[in-house]
């Protein structure tokens, strides 16, 4: 049976990426006209893309104080479920997330942390979940295939990292075998990435695609949206899944239980929606 509608977009951003253009409320607002049952909203999390200050103690957690406060945001909301986590740019050829190698040692006020951690590990102790994606492949350009393929394996065995973004679109020599392989026995998962369609011809998605349906690794099928009027649109990855036949039961992204069952399966958890906040203003 062809694939029609999924109902989840777990690869969106809002205004704090800075080059997006919509707030949280403008993407749930559309996530709910359009149908869906859950929203994740992934803001970049990367030096390419948010300033670090850290000239004077405190001005790290002031530059990062968005992920501080993400327990006023409603659980549900306008009838849609929400998560919250980011998108993590891999830093180097170990697979290492932005923030692995800078220190939190102050309070937002100046005073010392007396549990300094690093800033990535403040970031994703406040997220649902994490996306892991190359965006600066500067350092990939003299590595070899194989070293590729090791960086996105390591970068999936953090545990908060639920799946790798938009591999296909990166131009970079992997085994996409391997690392499908790992992210199946991680019980993690690939990303089919809509927004890969506007810049490329989607013929390397459809190859990683269809060795994860051969392989049985799940995949997220997500728009990656920097403005609310395309959240939830994914005709040209649904063309692709439907053109080799994928079948559904390995898009976790088809139903907000589908997503959830596979984010449990990942060791990651799940998220409690009556906790907090969490009430529905429907
Ligand atoms: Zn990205
Ligand atoms: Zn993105």
């Amino acid at each position: 049976m062809p694939i029609t509608q999924l109902k989840c977009d777990m690869h969106t951003h809002t205004l704090r990426s800075e080059h997006a253009y919509s707030t949280i409320s403008e993407n749930i607002g559309e996530a709910s006209a359009i149908g869906l049952e859950l929203l994740g909203s992934t803001d970049h999390f990367g030096a390419g893309f948010l300033r670090i200050e850290p000239t004077r103690p405190g001005e790290l957690v002031r530059s990062y104080q968005f992920w501080t406060n993400l327990g006023t945001w409603p659980r549900t909301w306008h009838g849609v479920r929400l998560m919250h986590g980011c998108e993590a740019d891999i830093v180097d050829i170990e697979g290492h997330l932005f923030g692995h190698d800078v220190m939190v040692d102050a309070h937002g006020d100046g005073t010392p942390d007396e549990c300094p951690d690093t800033l990535k590990n403040f970031v994703f102790s406040r997220s649902d979940y994490v996306i892991a994606s190359l965006h600066s492949p500067a350092f990939t350009r003299t590595t070899s295939a194989l070293e590729n393929t090791k960086m996105y394996i390591n970068a999936l065995q953090d545990p908060k990292v639920l799946f790798l973004g938009h591999i296909g679109r990166m131009g970079i020599d992997f085994d996409i075998d391997a690392v499908v392989g790992a992210a199946r026995d991680l019980h993690k998962m690939i990303e089919i990435n809509e927004h890969t369609f506007d810049s490329t011809d989607g013929r390397r998605c459809a190859r990683i695609a269809a060795r994860c349906a051969e392989l049985g690794c799940k995949i997220v099928v997500s728009t990656d949206a920097h403005i609310c009027c395309t959240i939830g649109r994914f005709s040209e990855a649904i063309a692709m899944l439907n053109d080799i036949g994928f079948p559904q039961e390995l898009i976790a992204s088809r139903s907000c239980v589908a997503f959830e069952s596979a984010m449990e399966e990942s060791g990651i958890g799940s998220v409690d929606w009556e906790k907090g906040l969490s009430h529905s203003i429907m």
